[in-house]
């Protein structure tokens, strides 16, 4: 039976706490930005009718934000300061006196019925709709950008999958490793090899996480990807990806897909660094109506000496190169799987060439065009323009969140394990700094705000019950 709803700021103690707490404390005026009415009616339907009545699901809810919000990543430690700290009472409506919830209830009903549920990203796409409807997102600008945060796997337990192959006996695996073989809907590893596309190093404690030599000493870790609107800082949208570049680069086309789906988020420019200058996700961004401020990522020079293909000129009525000699290489295949045309020289004009030991080893010169050469060439003529050193500068915002997010809010280390916890904690953090974003103190500079800002509403939506937005 899910729990009462009590108010705890009603009695006689608790209006005299209220009176102390000061006007523009910042729990409070992030209490003004929350309203979790709905939040019991969402989930009615996961808890039993029967039985002692369970604790009050917004009770766990604030307890998780105050965590956040003064990075307290220890749910023992959590419902210890709740106990003691007024302020942390006060927000979670805890009467003095009242007992706080055990911290293996906090664990539960985070790992259970709220991530099955999908609450926390329903908590943080309210916030969202609440910067929109305050109209602190401009809509025009946004930034793509991914930060490393450590897993919580020694890298004393780093294991090679091929080890995976020698254990026979899967139940002698620990839980993680368990779980992690079954999301990847691997067969007996005995009989099927490793998966395809699966990393050579593991953690034995969080599978899941990566192992990556960004830091100075190599780490497992996951990726925070966030999207972000400038200059408003409000954060759209939110992933958390295993720490390796290839999956970033997805998690940014995944967060502009759904942003717009979800919001009718479509910013006219959208700026990121070089990881995500490929053709392909060049492409995307232009796909999706808006213009990319992206570094190209150039592999064209790496030539080895020789002449790169800035040297050729590329002749687009007859589709064709023209080499430094004046010979043509003309178009021979175009490779789909992997998306290149072939463009060729003959071995008769580059024979006898003076300028071969600069061009060629082989006998004649080949160089190769990619499908998205017109879009990457629309890319570097954007990069001269006046707005794409603005979206440079804006950018820049992301890196100010990443920060507070790991020296503020707890996020330099993950406290869960797994892909599921590693987004809980992203998805909270992000809520946090959306919702501080919105109970900044008046007078604060803000842009584009064109009223105040109305409580951040949780209510029975279906996203909940349906668990749309449950964690990957
Ligand atoms: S080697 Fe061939 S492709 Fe290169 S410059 Fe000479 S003729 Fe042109």
């Amino acid at each position: 039976m899910i729990g009462a709803g009590r108010n705890g700021r009603t009695g006689p103690g608790s209006r005299k706490l209220n009176s102390v707490l000061p006007p523009d404390h910042l729990l409070r005026r992030v209490d003004r930005m929350l309203d979790l009415n709905g939040l019991r009616e969402g989930l009615a339907d996961r808890y039993s009718s029967r039985g002692r009545p369970s604790v009050d699901p917004e009770l766990l809810i604030r307890m998780v934000l105050v965590g956040r919000i003064y990075g307290i990543t220890s749910e023992r430690r959590l419902c210890e300061e709740v106990r003691y700290n007024l302020a942390y009472r006060w927000f979670c409506r805890l009467a003095p006196g009242a007992s706080v919830p055990h911290h293996s209830t906090l664990s539960k009903n985070r790992h259970g019925r709220f991530r099955e549920a999908g609450v926390f990203r329903t908590l943080f796409e309210a916030t969202v709709q609440r910067c929109i409807a305050a109209g602190l997102v401009g809509g025009r600008d946004a930034a793509i950008d991914a930060s490393f945060v450590a897993a919580d796997a020694s890298w004393q337990r780093k294991m090679r999958l091929a080890d995976l192959l020698d254990v026979m006996d899967m139940s002698s695996l620990t839980r993680p490793i368990r779980e992690w073989v079954a999301d990847q809907a691997v067969k007996p590893m005995s009989e099927a090899g490793p998966p395809r596309g699966a990393p050579a190093a593991l953690s034995r404690t969080d599978p899941a996480s990566a192992w990556s030599a960004r830091t100075v000493r190599g780490r497992f870790g996951y990726a925070l990807n966030l999207l972000v609107d400038t200059p408003s800082g409000v954060t759209v949208d939110v992933m958390a990806t295993p720490a390796r570049f290839a999956s970033e680069v997805d998690a940014g086309r995944d967060m502009m897909v759904r942003s717009a789906e979800r919001f009718g988020y479509r910013p006219r420019r959208v700026a990121a660094d070089t990881a995500y200058g490929s053709g392909a996700f060049l492409s995307f961004v232009r796909g999706q109506g808006a213009v990319p401020h992206i570094p190209v990522l150039e592999r064209q020079r790496q030539t080895g000496g020789m002449f790169t293909r800035d040297e050729f000129r590329y002749d687009r009525t007859a589709d064709r190169y023209v080499c430094p000699a004046g010979k043509v290489l003309s178009f021979k295949v175009h490779d789909r799987a992997i998306g290149i045309r072939r463009y060729r020289a003959s071995s008769v004009d580059c024979g006898p060439c003076a300028l071969r030991a600069k061009c060629t080893r082989s006998k004649f010169r080949a160089v190769v065009r990619l499908d998205d050469e017109d879009t990457r060439e629309l890319v570097r003529a954007e990069t001269r323009t006046g707005l794409y050193q603005r979206s440079m500068r804006l950018r820049r915002g992301v890196e100010r969140l990443f920060a507070d997010a790991k020296s503020r809010h707890g996020l330099a280390r993950l406290h869960l394990r797994g892909l599921r916890g590693a987004e809980e904690e992203f998805l909270t953090g992000a809520t946090v700094l959306n919702l501080l974003l919105l109970a900044r103190r008046p007078g604060h500079r803000v842009r584009a705000r064109r009223s105040p800002p109305a409580p951040v509403r949780i209510s029975p939506m279906s996203s909940i019950s349906r668990g749309e937005y449950a964690s990957t």
